[in-house]
C-alpha cells in the first residue's frame, strides 16, 4: 500500500491537471479508504471503534471528492456549495470522533483528564483566533456570497480547529508512550489541517496543487496508521500517567501572548484587529491558565498530604510493632530510635540519642556488634543479620535478632538502619535443647557424649603439656535393690543425691558425668592434680557417700565401687573409659565399696568388657541372642499399634546382657553386621506372624534399630530386602530406627542409603530425637517418616499442668515437618495424659509394658483377642 501511495503521490506532483491528476487524486483516496476499512475491521480490542471511525472519515472524504468531481465533470463549473459539502463535514466529524476515542479506558479509570482538555481548549482558542484573523472574519462579513455558502465555508476552519484540539489532546495523553499508529494519526491530521489552512490563505493557482497532495498524503497516512495499529501488540496500548506535568504549564502560559502578537501584527500592517474576538480570546485564555494553575497547586498539596498520611501511618505501625528500629550514623551513634526500644532493652528513646549504638543497646559483647556494623558500613546497601545478647535495664539478659541495612547513601535516611526483634524465647528453647543434648536430665550432670568429648579435649591438651588425665568410674553398690524395694522415685532421689555430693567434692573445672543407670564418672585434669591426687579424690568420694541418704524420712545407706584409669596423649577416650570401667568391675568383684586403679595386667586378664568382645564371634550361631518386643500404643485409644524389637544376649556366664553392654563392642568389631542381619530377619519373621493379631484393621508394625555402623555399609539395603522377602512382611509395616549420630557422621552416604531403604517401602524413624547434635536442619534432607522423642524429654513431664515448652516445641516441629511422633519411655499416667492432650499420637514405655520375650507377646496377643484390653503390665 505504501508503495502504491508513493507512486500515486509522485504522479500527482508530476501531472497535477487533467484526467491524470483527477485519477491519481481519487485513486489515492480510494486506495486509502479500502486499506483503512480492511485494517480497521480486523482491529481488536477497545480501540476497534476508533479505527472504524477513522476509516469512515477517510472514505467519506473520498466520497465527497468523487461527488464534487462528478458534478464538475457533468456541469463544467465548480459549484460554491454542493451535496459534496455535507459529506466533507461528515468526514471531519468521523475523524474527530475517531481521534477522540483513541484514548479509551482513561475516562473509566480515573475520570477525564481535565488538564488535557484545558490544554486542548487553549490550542483550539489560539487556532480559532489565528483562523479568524486570517480568513474567517473576511469570509463571514463578505456580503457578496450567499448565507449558505458563507456558513458552509466558515464551518471548515471551525472544524479544523476542533480537529486540531483533539489531536493536541491525543498528543498530550500519549506523551509518555507514543506508538507508531498514534504518530501516524498525528502526522495525517497535521497534513490534513495544513492543506485546509493553505486553502484558506493561498490564492496562487500553482500552490493549489500542493493542497491536493496534502489531502492525499493525509488520507494515506491515516490508512497507514490503522494498518500499523494492527501490527502493534495490544499491551503497548498507551499506558497513561497521572502525573501533573509541570512543564505543560508553559503550554497554557505562552498562548497568552497570542492575542498580543496578533494585535502587534495588525498594528504593523496598519489594519484593525477585531477587539471583540481578541478580548474574548484573552479572557478565555487567562481563565484557562488560572484553572490550570489552581489545579497544579492542588495536586501538589494533595501529594504533600498523602506523604504526611503515609508517614503518620508508618510511624503508627512502627510505634505499635513489637520490633524496634534504631538508625545509626557513620560513627554508629544513634540518630533515631523507635519507642519500643524501651520494651526491648529498657532504655528510653530520648536517652539513647547521640549515644554509641552498641552501648545504647546495652550489648553484652559490644565489640562484636561494632565489627558487624563496620562490615555493613563498608558496603553501600549492604545487609547483615545477626543475633546479639543485650542486658535489659531490669537485669535480665535478652537475645535480639538484628537486621542492619546500610542506607548511608540514601538521602532520605542517611544512616544504618537496625531492626531489632526479641528472640529470647527461641534462644532459650534452643539452649535448652543443646543442654539436653549434652546433659543427663535427672541430675543435670554431663552425659556420655559430653564426657567423651571432654576426655578427648583433655587428652589433646596433655600432648602439649606432658601431663596426664584421670578418669574415675563409679558405680553405686546395691542400687538395683533400692530401686526394687523402694520404687523408681526413691531410686531417682538417691541418684540425685549422689550427683550433688560428687559435684560438691570436685572443683568446678572437673567434669562430673552420669553415664547411665547408677554409673557415674569424673574427669580429673592432670595439670592441676599431683600424682596420687586422683586417689585422694576417690577416697574423699567414698567418705561423702558413706553418709546415708534421706529418702522421705527413711535413711538409706549407700556405698560405691570406684575404678581409676590414667591416660596420656597416647590414649583414646574410649580406652580410658574402658580401663576405668574394668577397674571398677574389679572393685565390685573384690567386695565393693573400694577403689581399684587400673593396670595393664588387669586388661590382659580380660575384664568382662574384654570377655564380651572375645565372646562375640559366633554368638548368632550359638543361639545366645534373643529379641524382646516392646509394645507401641496409640495414646488416644490405647490401641496396640506395633512393637519395637530390642536385642538381649543370654551370656553363659555374665547372664542376660542389655544391648548397652555389648552393642558398642559389636560396632567396634564389625560384628554388628551379621548380628544386625539376624535381628532384622528375626524381627521381620515375628512381625509377619503378629501382623493381624492386633485390635483392628491397621496391621501391627515392627520397629528395628539400625546402628550407625550398619548404615555405613552398602550391605544394609540388601539385608533389609532379604529379611522382608524371607518373612513376607509388608515393607510398609517395617520401621527402621536410626539415631541422629548415625546420620551426621556421613550425611551424604546416609542420604543415598536412606533413599534406597525408603524405596523398598519401609518407614524410617529418628531415634532418641533431641539428644544428638540437634540436626534439625538435616531432618528435611532425609526421607524421614517418624520422630521418636527421647525418654529424657518425656522424663521432664512431672506435673499435671502444661507440658514443658521443649516438648511442645518438638511436637510442633514434627507437625510442621509432617512427621509421625512416638514418645519413648512413658512411665507415669501424668506423662501419658500430658502427651495425649498435646495430640502426641503414639507412645511406648514401662507404663504400658516392658520389652517382652516372644512367648510373652504371643500370650499377650492371645489374651487381647479375648478381652481386647489395652496392653498394660508392670
Ligand atoms: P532405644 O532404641 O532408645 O530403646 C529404648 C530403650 O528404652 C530400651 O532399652 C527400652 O527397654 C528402654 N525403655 C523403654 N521404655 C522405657 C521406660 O518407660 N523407662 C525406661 N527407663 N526405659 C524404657 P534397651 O532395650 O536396654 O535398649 C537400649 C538401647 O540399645 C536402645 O535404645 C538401642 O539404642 C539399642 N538397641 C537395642 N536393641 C538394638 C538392636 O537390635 N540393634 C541395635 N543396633 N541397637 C539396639
Ligand atoms: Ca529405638
Ligand atoms: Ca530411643
Amino acid at each position: 500500500m505504501a508503495a502504491a501511495g508513493v507512486v500515486l503521490v509522485t504522479l500527482q506532483v508530476l501531472a497535477p491537471d487533467g484526467a491524470v491528476g483527477d485519477a491519481t487524486y481519487l485513486g489515492a483516496l480510494g486506495l486509502a479508504s479500502l486499506v483503512g476499512w480492511v485494517a480497521a475491521v480486523r482491529c481488536r480490542g477497545q480501540e476497534r471503534r476508533a479505527w472504524i471511525m477513522m476509516a469512515l472519515g477517510i472514505s467519506l472524504s473520498a466520497a465527497a471528492d468523487l461527488t464534487y468531481s462528478v458534478i464538475y465533470w457533468t456541469r463544467g463549473v465548480e459549484p460554491d456549495v454542493s451535496v459534496a459539502d455535507p459529506l466533507w463535514i461528515a468526514s471531519y466529524a468521523a475523524l474527530g470522533l475517531g481521534v477522540f476515542r483513541l484514548t479509551p479506558g482513561r475516562e473509566n479509570a480515573r475520570g477525564p483528564d481535565v488538564d488535557a482538555i484545558i490544554d486542548s481548549l487553549v490550542a483550539a482558542i489560539v487556532a480559532l483566533l489565528v483562523v479568524w484573523e486570517v480568513a474567517l472574519e473576511d469570509m463571514v462579513t463578505d456580503s457578496s456570497t450567499s448565507i449558505l455558502a458563507r456558513a458552509t465555508w466558515s464551518a471548515y476552519p471551525v472544524l479544523d480547529v476542533v480537529l486540531l484540539a483533539l489531536v493536541v489532546r491525543l498528543a498530550l495523553l500519549h506523551h509518555r508512550n507514543r506508538s507508531a499508529s498514534v504518530l501516524l494519526v498525528g502526522a495525517g491530521i497535521a497534513s490534513w489541517l495544513a492543506a485546509d489552512l493553505g486553502y484558506l490563505v493561498v490564492t496562487a493557482e500553482g500552490a493549489l496543487v500542493w493542497l491536493d497532495v496534502g489531502w492525499m498524503v493525509a488520507s494515506l497516512l491515516l490508512a497507514l496508521a490503522i494498518v500499523a495499529r494492527r501490527h502493534e501488540p495490544l499491551s503497548s496500548a498507551p499506558a497513561l500517567t497521572d502525573q501533573p506535568v509541570r512543564e505543560r504549564m508553559w503550554f497554557v502560559m505562552i498562548p497568552l501572548l497570542a492575542p498580543v502578537a496578533i494585535d502587534l501584527r495588525s498594528h504593523m500592517d496598519h489594519t484593525e484587529s477585531e477587539p471583540l474576538a481578541l478580548g474574548t480570546a484573552t479572557v478565555a485564555l487567562v481563565a484557562l491558565a488560572c484553572i490550570r494553575g489552581h489545579r497544579l497547586l492542588r495536586a501538589a498539596e494533595r501529594a504533600r498530604e498523602a506523604v504526611h498520611v503515609s508517614e503518620t501511618h508508618y510511624r503508627a505501625l512502627a510505634a505499635h510493632s513489637s520490633d524496634a528500629v534504631v538508625v545509626l550514623d557513620r560513627d554508629h551513634r544513634v540518630v533515631e530510635a523507635s519507642g519500643n526500644l524501651a520494651r526491648l532493652v529498657g532504655q528510653d528513646t530520648s536517652t539513647v540519642l547521640g549515644e554509641s549504638g552498641p552501648e545504647a543497646l546495652a550489648c553484652v559483647d559490644c565489640d562484636t556488634l561494632r565489627s558487624y556494623l563496620d562490615s555493613v558500613r563498608s558496603t553501600p546497601g549492604g545487609v547483615a543479620e545477626h543475633e546479639i545478647e543485650v542486658r535489659h535495664t531490669d537485669g535480665d539478659r535478652r537475645w535480639l535478632s538484628t537486621r542492619m541495612v546500610n542506607l548511608l547513601d540514601d538521602p532520605a535516611v542517611a544512616g544504618i538502619v537496625v531492626n531489632l526483634h526479641d528472640v529470647t524465647d527461641r534462644r532459650r528453647a534452643q539452649d535448652e535443647l543443646a543442654h539436653q543434648a549434652f546433659h543427663d536430665s535427672l541430675t543435670g550432670l554431663a552425659n556420655h557424649a559430653l564426657f567423651t568429648d571432654r576426655i578427648e579435649q583433655t587428652l589433646r591438651r596433655t600432648a602439649r603439656t606432658g601431663t596426664t588425665a584421670t578418669v574415675l568410674y563409679l558405680d553405686v553398690d546395691g542400687f538395683k535393690s533400692v530401686n526394687d524395694r523402694l520404687g523408681h522415685d526413691a531410686g531417682d532421689t538417691v541418684l540425685r543425691e549422689v550427683a550433688d555430693r560428687l559435684r560438691a567434692t570436685v572443683r568446678s573445672a572437673d567434669t562430673v558425668a552420669r553415664l547411665g543407670g547408677d554409673e557415674f564418672a569424673m574427669l580429673i585434669e592432670a595439670d592441676h592434680v599431683e600424682a596420687g591426687e586422683a586417689r585422694t579424690t576417690a577416697e574423699r568420694i567414698l567418705q561423702v557417700l558413706s553418709i546415708p541418704v534421706d529418702v522421705g524420712g527413711q535413711l538409706i545407706a549407700i556405698s560405691a565401687s570406684i575404678g581409676l584409669a590414667t591416660g596420656d596423649a597416647g590414649s583414646s577416650a574410649a580406652s580410658l573409659l574402658r580401663h576405668a570401667d574394668i577397674a571398677m568391675y574389679r572393685a565390685k568383684a573384690d567386695g565393693k565399696a573400694r577403689i581399684v586403679v587400673f593396670d595393664e595386667q588387669m586388661g590382659a586378664e580380660a575384664g568382662h568388657l574384654v570377655r564380651i568382645e572375645a565372646d562375640l564371634p559366633g554368638v548368632v550361631e550359638r543361639g545366645e541372642l534373643e529379641l524382646h518386643y516392646q509394645p507401641v500404643l496409640e495414646l488416644a485409644t490405647g490401641r496396640l499399634a506395633g512393637f519395637e524389637a530390642l536385642v538381649r544376649w543370654q551370656h553363659p556366664e555374665l547372664g542376660l546382657l542389655s544391648p548397652d553392654r555389648f552393642i558398642p563392642a559389636c560396632e567396634a568389631t564389625g560384628q554388628i553386621v551379621p548380628i544386625g542381619r539376624w535381628i532384622l530377619e528375626t524381627a521381620c519373621a515375628s512381625g509377619a506372624r503378629w501382623r493381624d493379631a492386633g485390635d483392628g484393621p491397621p496391621p501391627l508394625t515392627m520397629a528395628v534399630n539400625l546402628s550407625a555402623v550398619q548404615l555405613s555399609t552398602d550391605q544394609v539395603v540388601d539385608d533389609v530386602r532379604q529379611a522382608l522377602d524371607r518373612s513376607g512382611l509388608d515393607p510398609g509395616l517395617l520401621v527402621l530406627e536410626i539415631t541422629e549420630t548415625g546420620l551426621v557422621a556421613d550425611p551424604v552416604a546416609a542420604t543415598t542409603r536412606l533413599r534406597a531403604l525408603h524405596e523398598l517401602g519401609v518407614r524410617l524413624a529418628i531415634d532418641d530425637f533431641g539428644t544428638g547434635y540437634s540436626s534439625l536442619s538435616y531432618l528435611r534432607q532425609f526421607p524421614i517418616d517418624i520422630l521418636k522423642i527421647d525418654r529424657s524429654f518425656v522424663d521432664t513431664i512431672t506435673a499435671d499442668d502444661e507440658l514443658p515448652p521443649i516438648i511442645r516445641g518438638l511436637l510442633d516441629l514434627a507437625r510442621t515437618l509432617d512427621l509421625d511422633i512416638i514418645a519413648e519411655g512413658i512411665e507415669s499416667d501424668v506423662q501419658h495424659e500430658g502427651l495425649r492432650r498435646e495430640a502426641c499420637a503414639m507412645g511406648q514405655g514401662f507404663l504400658f509394658s516392658r520389652p517382652l520375650p516372644a512367648p510373652d507377646v504371643d500370650r499377650l496377643l492371645a489374651n487381647r483377642a479375648q478381652t481386647s484390653e489395652p496392653a498394660r503390665s508392670s
